[in-house]
C-alpha cells in the first residue's frame, strides 16, 4: 500500500512519460481512475518508438529484439489487441556467426534439450568446445541457483573458468553486449544468468526471438494509445513537466492538481520532474551512480535483395554486431545493423558508421553494391549499464507524496529492458489501483 492514508474514489492520477512504462500503466488504468498521460515529445514510445520513414519499409529509433520471455510485454499487447502472433517474427533462438560458431535450437525439443543438441550439432566447433561450452553454461546455471555467492563480473567469471579467447569472442562478448548493452569488464554476472536460466535455458518459448515486422509505434504506442484514449484517459504530448509542485496532499502539474502521480521517466531526466526538496541524499547518490551506454543501428536499403544466411547474421570480429535482414521479416531489401555499447568505439560520423556496416557485409556478400538509402541512429542513452553493483532506486521512494515511480531501471534481476519497463508500470499501476474505493 502507498504511504499516503486514505482510499481515493476513482482518483485522479497523472501519469508523466510516455514511454513503455508510463503506457503499460495507463493501460492498467483506463477505465478505472480519472487518468492524464503526460509526453514530453511528440510521438509516444519513449526510447522505443517509431520514426518517420524516408524510404524505408519502416524505421525506428533503434533496432530491437524480443525474447519469448517477456512475458508481461506479451500480456500487454494481448489486453490492448495486438495480434503479436502476427507482428513478430518469431524463431527459435539462435546463433550464426558469420566468422564464427553457428547453431539453432531443435524447434521440437523440451528446454533444455533444444540447446543442447543445437550445441552439440554447432558448425564451426569441435567436439571439446562443444562439450566445454556446454559446461560452462551449466556451471552459470548452477552458480545462479547459489544467490549467497557475490556478485562477480562476466570477465572475471570467465577468466576463473580457463575461457579461450575464441569462445570469448565467438559466444561470450557477443551475447553479452547483446543481453546486457555493457561490456564484459563490467557486466554483472548474477543478471547475465538469471536471463539465461530465466529465459534461454527456461524452455523453448521463452528462448525464442520476437522481431517486429513493424515499427515499435505500431508495435505499442499506436494501439496502447487508441486503447487508452477508448476509456477516457486524456492524453497530452508535447507536454514536457517540469517540477511538480505538492500543496495540500495533492500534486499540481500545469495549473491542474492530482491525487496521484506515476513517474515513467528515464533516470536522466527525473531531477527535472521531482522537487528538490524531495530528494534524500542515498536517492540522489542512487541515481547519479546509474551508468548508460549507448547503441548505434544503421539502417540500409538496397535496389536488389540482400539475403543473408540468418535472420540474424552476427560477426566475432566486425564493428557490426548483428545484421537484421529484413527480406525474411517483411520482404524488403533492408538491413538492420546493431552495434551494443558502440560508445566503445568513440565518436563516428553517420558516414563513418555506414561504411563500416557496408564493409561487413561485403565480407559475407563481396558483390553487394552501395546502399540506395541510409539512417544512422545512435542513442547515447540508450539502457542502463547491468554492472555488478548496479544502483536499484526505490521506485516507492515518494509515496509519501503520491508519487510512484516506473522504468525499466528498478529490477535487480534483469537488465533495463522493454520487458522491465513494462513490468515496472503494471506494477505501479496495480499499487496505485489497490488505494482506489
Ligand atoms: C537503440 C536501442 C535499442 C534497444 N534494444 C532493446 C532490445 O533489443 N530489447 C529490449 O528489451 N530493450 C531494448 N532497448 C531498451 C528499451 O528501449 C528501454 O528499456 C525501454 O524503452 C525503456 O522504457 P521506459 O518507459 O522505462 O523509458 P523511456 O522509453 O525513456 O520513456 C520515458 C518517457 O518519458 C518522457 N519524458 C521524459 N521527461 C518528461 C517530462 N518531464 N514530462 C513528460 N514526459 C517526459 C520521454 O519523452 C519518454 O517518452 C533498446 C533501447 C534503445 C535506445
Amino acid at each position: 500500500m502507498m504511504a499516503r492514508s486514505g482510499s481515493l474514489k476513482r482518483g485522479k492520477i497523472a501519469i508523466i512519460g510516455a514511454g513503455w512504462a508510463g503506457l503499460a500503466a495507463a493501460v492498467e488504468l483506463a477505465g478505472k481512475a480519472d487518468v492524464t498521460l503526460f509526453e514530453a515529445s511528440r510521438v509516444a514510445g519513449g526510447r522505443a518508438r517509431g520514426v518517420a520513414d524516408k524510404g524505408f519499409s519502416f524505421l525506428d529509433n533503434g533496432q530491437h529484439l524480443l525474447i519469448g520471455a517477456y512475458r508481461h510485454v506479451f500480456e500487454l499487447l494481448d489486453k490492448i489487441g495486438v495480434n503479436h502472433h502476427e507482428i513478430f517474427l518469431r524463431q527459435p533462438m539462435q546463433w550464426h556467426l558469420h566468422d564464427g560458431v553457428q547453431f539453432r535450437a531443435r524447434r521440437l525439443l523440451p528446454a533444455p534439450f533444444h540447446l543442447l543438441t543445437a550445441i552439440l550439432q554447432a558448425k564451426g566447433a569441435r567436439l571439446p568446445e562443444k562439450l566445454r561450452l556446454l559446461h560452462q553454461i551449466t556451471a552459470l546455471t548452477l552458480w545462479h541457483k547459489k544467490q549467497h555467492l557475490p556478485d562477480v563480473s562476466v570477465a572475471q567469471w570467465l577468466e576463473k573458468q580457463h575461457v579461450s579467447q575464441k569462445w570469448q569472442a565467438q559466444f561470450w562478448q557477443p551475447l553479452v553486449w547483446g543481453a546486457l548493452n555493457t561490456p564484459m569488464q563490467s557486466a554483472s554476472l548474477r543478471v547475465l544468468a538469471n536471463v539465461l536460466a530465466d529465459g534461454i535455458w527456461h524452455s523453448r518459448e521463452n528462448s525464442n526471438y520476437c522481431l517486429p515486422k513493424v515499427d515499435l509505434g505500431a508495435v505499442l504506442a499506436n494501439p496502447a494509445l487508441s486503447y487508452v484514449q477508448a476509456r477516457g484517459v486524456r492524453y497530452l504530448p508535447e507536454h514536457r513537466v517540469q517540477k511538480m509542485v505538492y500543496q495540500n496532499q495533492q500534486l499540481a502539474l500545469f495549473g491542474e492538481t492530482f491525487d496521484r502521480a506515476i513517474v515513467a521517466v528515464a533516470p536522466y531526466h527525473l531531477l527535472n520532474v521531482l522537487p528538490e526538496n524531495w530528494l534524500t541524499p542515498s536517492f540522489q547518490a542512487a541515481i547519479s551512480q546509474i551508468k548508460y551506454h549507448a547503441i548505434t543501428t544503421v539502417y540500409l536499403r538496397y535496389n536488389r535483395p540482400v539475403a543473408l544466411p540468418a535472420a540474424i547474421t552476427g560477426f566475432a570480429d566486425g564493428t557490426t554486431q548483428w545484421l537484421i535482414d529484413r527480406s525474411q521479416i517483411n520482404g524488403a531489401n533492408e538491413i538492420a545493423a546493431v552495434i551494443s555499447v558502440s560508445d566503445q568505439h568513440g565518436a563516428l560520423s553517420p558516414e563513418q558508421w555506414v561504411q563500416r556496416v557496408q564493409a561487413d557485409l561485403q565480407r559475407i556478400l563481396p558483390d553487394l553494391p552501395a546502399p540506395i538509402a541510409v539512417q544512422t541512429i545512435t542513442e547515447k542513452r540508450a539502457t542502463i549499464a547491468a554492472d555488478v553493483q548496479r544502483p536499484i532506486p526505490n521506485p516507492r521512494e515518494f509515496a509519501q507524496y503520491g508519487v510512484l515511480l516506473a522504468g525499466d531501471y528498478f529490477s535487480a534481476r534483469y537488465p533495463a529492458t522493454l520487458e522491465t519497463a513494462v513490468q515496472s508500470g503494471m506494477n505501479a499501476a496495480r499499487q496505485i489501483l489497490k488505494t482506489l474505493a
